[in-house]
């Protein structure tokens, strides 16, 4: 059974549920754990057998209720290395300080080194004894990637950790399981083949997918500036085609966001606009796909209405009694799960 439901859709949360044989993922976790959870109720998918969560890019409307899910669930997630990475530094900001306080750190760590060496060196140890003062977050990331390393000092380093007060233990960046991908090389979660592919947005390393599964090709494709000629590749051939219609370009420029946040938005790493869809759907897309999903529509810069007719337009040369048919995704409910 191939399945493709979209809980939520849009620049207050992100999440769609792919089904594929006995697997099911989530991609994006744009949504709190106990909204994605009625939502899914609502959808007719049982959150306890999801498999896994994949992550597009760290946006917070992506990423939102990721660590609190995948807890709870206990799933790995799947990130490229960079993705990963900023979302720690998203959950773990770091501090400003001033040359002074710098100046004070620097004090105390280089006193708190020589405290540490000293023993050590009196029994002789100071080689095992130095790199777990260098085992930072690190560390713990290489260890819960599950690539291995020196397990040693993963395990003083987790000493050292649990000898702290809880506060300082509790790290909020913890995740049952990482997984690594890279855009451009294609893995499978069980019964689903996932294709990344690179999109031009402004995150570390945001990335659209194809999934595969039982000969079914679904393809998503938000978030994106403009459609770059391999993104064009990546989306022929597919038999859903989720792609962002994100702002009518009028309403967006008479609309109230700042002018900052408008050149943003219209840049080569913002978003794709209702007329980009739609010059894509006209020209550069094969016509191919059953279903085609408006997503990622703005509340404040554009209407359902406007992103169906543009899309309508461009398809117009395309009509067919199997294909493209039109679907626009919504933020605040589910759209009715698409069945293959
Ligand atoms: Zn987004
Ligand atoms: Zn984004």
């Amino acid at each position: 059974m191939v399945r493709f439901t979209v809980l939520a859709s849009g620049s207050k949360g992100n999440s769609t549920v792919v089904t594929g044989g006995c697997t099911r993922i989530l991609v994006d976790a744009g949504l709190s754990c106990r909204e994605l959870f009625r939502r899914m109720k609502l959808a007719g998918e049982d959150p306890a057998t999801l498999d896994a969560i994949v992550v597009t890019h760290e946006h917070q409307d992506h990423i939102n209720g990721l660590a609190v899910i995948a807890r709870k669930l206990g799933i790995p997630v799947y990130f490229t290395e960079a993705t990963h990475r900023a979302w720690m530094r998203w959950l773990t900001p770091r501090r400003q300080m001033s040359y002074a306080q710098w100046m004070e750190q620097c004090r105390r760590q280089a006193a708190e080194r020589q405290a540490e060496a000293q023993p050590a060196e009196a029994e002789g140890e100071a080689d095992e004894a130095e790199p777990v003062g260098g085992i930072g977050p690190d560390g713990i990331g290489t260890d819960a990637i599950g690539t291995g390393g020196a397990q040693s000092e993963v395990v003083q380093a987790v000493e050292a950790a649990a000898a702290e007060p809880p506060s300082a233990r509790s790290d909020p960046t913890w995740l049952p399981a990482v997984e690594y991908f890279q855009a451009g090389q294609p893995f499978a979660i069980g019964d689903i083949d996932v294709s990344p592919f690179t999109i031009p947005h402004d995150a570390a390393d945001p990335v659209g997918f194809v999934f595969r599964a039982e000969g079914v090709r679904m393809a998503f494709a938000t978030d994106l500036g403009y459609v770059t000629p391999n993104v064009k590749a990546q989306l022929k051939g597919v038999d859903l085609l989720l792609l962002e219609s994100n702002h009518d370009l009028e309403m967006l420029r008479d609309g109230p966001y700042p002018w900052s946040v408008k050149q943003r938005v219209l840049s080569r790493v913002g978003h794709l606009s209702n007329e980009a869809a739609a010059e894509f759907l006209a020209g550069g897309y094969d016509g191919q796909a059953r279903y085609v999903i408006l997503a990622h529509l703005s509340e404040s810069n554009n209407l359902p209405e406007l992103a169906r007719v543009a899309a309508e337009r461009a398809l117009e040369g395309r009509a067919s009694l199997l294909a493209n048919r039109l679907l626009v995704a919504a933020q605040h409910e589910p759209l009715s799960a698409i069945h293959f």
